[in-house]
C-alpha cells in the first residue's frame, strides 16, 4: 500500500540516482556524498556524515520522499 506522501516506497540515499560525490568537501582521505535533487529538502545535504560530524565511509542517510531507486540495467 502506498505511504501517506502517497509514494510507494522511500528508498535509502545508497540506492537513490541523486546521490553524488560533493568534490568541494571531500578530503583527501575521504570521499563526502551530497544529496542533488533540488526538490528535496537535504539538497545539497552531505549523506555520509553523522548528527554528531562524523563522516562515514559510505552513505548512511536513511533518504527522503523524493529519492529514486538508480536504473541499473542501463
Ligand atoms: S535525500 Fe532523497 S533525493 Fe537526496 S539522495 Fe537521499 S533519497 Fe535521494
Amino acid at each position: 500500500m502506498a505511504g501517506k506522501e502517497g509514494r510507494a516506497l522511500r528508498i535509502k540515499c545508497i540506492s537513490c540516482r541523486f546521490a553524488k560525490v560533493d568534490k568541494a568537501a571531500s578530503e583527501k582521505n575521504w570521499t563526502a556524498y551530497e544529496c542533488g535533487n533540488s526538490e528535496s529538502e537535504y539538497y545539497r545535504a552531505l549523506l555520509n556524515v553523522t548528527p554528531n560530524g562524523d563522516k562515514n565511509t559510505r552513505i548512511s542517510w536513511s533518504g527522503c520522499a523524493y529519492g529514486e531507486r538508480k536504473n541499473r540495467s542501463l
